[in-house]
């Protein structure tokens, strides 16, 4: 058949050519039109468009071989010929047909079954393109598939709502953790959801973020499976559907690590106490709190004794040790009202609260010290520690908890020198102490370097030669902000920074320049006395230091007389006797210092090999008035004797002092009758002018 021959039979078929002329006009929708062997008769623009096939190709073709795919060919052919047998209709649907090119064409297909004037029918298919439709769909599948993902992924608790909280959708990975159902929460109230499981705050701030409209976070605990769990709600507005997402994620996680952060800052890390930090927090909220009643607050601080012996001679493993040991029996001696923290090394701060009377405080404080009377037991060794405790009273000590702690600590400091291994309370005149005390341990930082000290010489007198035969040599500091300050108040300062070591090393430099010079000027020998305190004896590098001055400006030992203080040997150390032992052997003498205050034992006399012996000045100035104190000098300078020591008495103010002691037979005076201490000039022109009957 031509295809001339079949343009003729088309038109013989044709319905109504006007419909064709609409069909034409659309190009948005195709329009085929087949003949019941389901050959083309029929193809608009619209068709042109969608499947690619011409008019002119897709004339006279079959259905089936233009855009059927071969999946659903027998399926068309079988519907489409019992659609002219029996009339069962083939129904609109979307379905999958073939471009010429070969590519799939999505289209909702309708038809219908024309009978023409010739009796002949005809099927026409009206096909709208859902390809974009399709698109938007896939899009939108594809969007869900990835929210859904998300979710998945993500250990977050989503909850969408209309604006006035009722939940609408609801996403969760892990249920489980959470709640079980999700259709649980469909359709209720999200305030609500939680009431009944008493979360921490969560309804409240969930009611005040849907009422104020606010995108907002907060955090609430809640216990799941009985373990508590720390959530973050986050609540966005989506404004455009008036619609509220709340997040919900378990950050029990960073809870922790946040806490872990604090306790670290806020916590001794040993012992698990307060810090100093939170101890004074601690103390800042109870005078708050104790503001308005008349509650006293007892700060204690504590400081334990001679710690740091113990740290330096059995190591740092075993300080711990003993102080989580010391913590305990702290712990132990406080009532539970009580707080304790750890102020750093071997101090503590205790917070007494509630007592109302001196007595009640004092006898808190002493069970503290009873807590330590019994030895520590140590990997089986036996450790005695003490304690020294100050006490500072609110509101009577101070009102700050700076103040508080500060008047403590100036209140320990007295226990100390009360002894230790006791406790002291703080009164206004320890505070004018310490006051001066911290600015004279300011100042003297660099006083040193700024040349600020000065070696001064007192006079010693031979009273049977009536000649000067030596000198006593005594620190002067002299500061431009504190004016002079004597040795008395700034030695045990020094002693306590450790600023005496150089000190000492500045004093016996410029002993031995003095003997050095004398020897060059006067050519007799020179008795140098140089004050050496405990502290320096801890120094490794005392004797070598000594002997090295001696050695550098070629000056013979026995010209050097060191004094010392029962204090010193009291300790009973071993490298203490192995020094002075050193010394003795080099030739260097040896004076016992302010004999008569101590023990004024004769043990040591005799143990060490002492050469010269000093009445303390105290002693000394009551000859001529007190009988006991006369008594003491006769008794010692006979002892002396017997012992082969020469005795020096110091503190010689008055010619009848002077006159007894010789009377007594002392060998050596030294005192203002004849002369203060000198600067090194000023002894030198003494010397000149010296007369003992001045
Ligand atoms: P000390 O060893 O008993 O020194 C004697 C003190 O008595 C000196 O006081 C001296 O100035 C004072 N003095 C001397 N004669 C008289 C007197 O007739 N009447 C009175 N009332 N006092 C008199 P200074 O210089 O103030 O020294 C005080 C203490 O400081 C000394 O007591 C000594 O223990 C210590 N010291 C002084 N210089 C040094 C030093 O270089 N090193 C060390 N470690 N301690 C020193
Ligand atoms: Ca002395
Ligand atoms: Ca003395």
């Amino acid at each position: 058949m031509t295809s001339g021959t079949f343009d003729n039979l088309l038109h013989r078929f044709v319905l109504n050519d006007s419909l064709h002329q609409l069909f034409d006009a659309v190009n948005a929708i195709s329009v085929q039109g087949y003949d019941e062997q389901r050959r083309v008769i029929y193809w608009n623009k619209g068709s042109e468009r969608l499947y690619g096939y011409s008019k002119e190709e897709a004339e006279g073709q079959k259905l089936e071989d233009l855009i059927i795919p071969d999946e659903i060919r027998d399926i068309v052919i079988k519907g489409h010929n019992a659609w002219l047998k029996t009339g069962k209709e083939i129904p609109a649907s979307e379905i999958t047909l073939r471009h010429k090119s070969g590519k799939k064409v999505f289209v909702f297909s309708s038809h219908v079954l024309f009978v023409n004037q010739y009796g002949v029918r005809q099927m026409y298919c009206i096909d709208i393109d859902l390809k974009d439709l399709r698109q938007a769909q896939a899009q939108a599948n594809f969007k869900e598939h990835m929210l859904e993902s998300i979710f998945d992924a993500i250990p977050d608790l989503f909850f969408l709502m209309k604006s006035d909280g009722t939940v609408i959708d609801y996403y969760s990975s892990n249920t489980g953790d959470f709640f079980s159902k999700s259709n649980d929460f469909m359709g209720k109230n999200i305030s609500t959801l939680f009431a009944d499981v008493k979360v921490n705050g969560f309804q409240k701030q969930m009611e005040s973020a849907l009422k104020h409209k606010s995108n907002t976070r907060f955090e609430y605990e809640y216990n799941v499976h009985q373990i508590p769990k720390h959530f973050e709600a986050r609540v966005r507005f989506i404004k455009e559907y008036d619609q509220v997402m709340v997040i919900i994620r378990d950050i029990s996680e960073q809870h922790k690590a946040a806490e872990l952060i604090r306790h670290q800052a806020y916590y001794d890390n040993l012992t698990s106490l307060p810090n100093r930090f939170l101890s004074l927090e601690q103390l800042s909220q109870l005078l708050k709190e104790t503001q308005r009643s008349n509650e006293k607050i007892a700060v204690l601080f504590l400081d334990l004794d001679d710690f740091k012996k113990i740290n330096d001679s059995l190591g740092h493993e075993v300080g711990d040790k003993l102080l989580i040991k010391c913590v305990k029996r702290l712990k132990s001696a406080i009532r539970k009202q009580d707080l304790i923290g750890r102020l750093g090394g071997d101090e503590f701060i205790v917070l007494l609260k509630g007592y109302k009377t001196h007595k009640a405080i004092t006898h808190a404080t002493e069970s503290l010290l009873k807590a330590f009377r019994t030895p520590f037991n140590l990997d089986g060794r036996e450790l005695i520690l003490t304690v020294s405790i100050g006490i500072a009273i609110s509101p009577d000590d101070g009102d700050s908890a700076s103040d508080l702690l500060r008047n403590a600590d100036i209140a320990m400091y007295q226990a100390k020198e009360l002894g230790r291994n006791t406790y002291s309370f703080f009164t206004k005149e320890m505070n004018v102490f310490m006051q001066r005390r911290s600015e004279l341990e300011a100042q003297m930082h660099g006083a040193l370097e700024r040349q600020e000290f000065e070696v001064y010489y007192q006079p010693q007198i031979d009273v049977k030669k009536r000649k000067v035969i030596g000198a006593e040599a005594l620190i002067r500091w002299n500061n431009p902000t504190l004016g002079n300050i004597l040795p008395d108040e700034f030695i045990p300062v020094a002693e306590q920074t450790g600023l005496i070591v150089s000190i000492g090393e500045l004093v016996i430099r410029q002993a031995v320049r003095f003997l050095s010079e004398w020897e060059k000027e006067h050519n007799v020998p020179f008795n140098m006395a140089v004050n050496l305190s405990p502290r320096q004896f801890r120094d490794e590098g005392l004797f070598t230091f000594i002997r090295d001055q001696l050695k550098l400006l070629n000056v013979a030992p026995d010209q050097l007389e060191l004094e010392i203080t029962e204090g010193l040997l009291l300790s009973g150390k071993s490298y203490i006797k192995e020094t002075l032992n050193k010394i003795n052997k080099l030739g260097i003498k040896l004076a016992m210092d302010d004999f008569g205050t101590g023990y004024s034992s004769l043990g040591y006399l005799r143990e060490f090999s002492f050469d010269v012996l000093k009445m303390d000045r105290a002693f000394v100035q009551g000859i001529t008035t007190n009988k006991s104190d006369y008594d003491l000098v006769k008794a010692t300078i006979a002892m002396s004797r017997s012992l082969d020591l020469l005795v020096v008495a110091e503190g010689v103010e008055t010619k009848a002092q002077l006159q007894m002691l010789e009377d007594l037979g002392c060998d050596i005076v030294q005192g203002f009758y004849f002369s203060k201490p000198l600067s090194k000039q000023a002894f030198f022109g003494f010397i000149k002018s010296f007369c003992y009957d001045k």
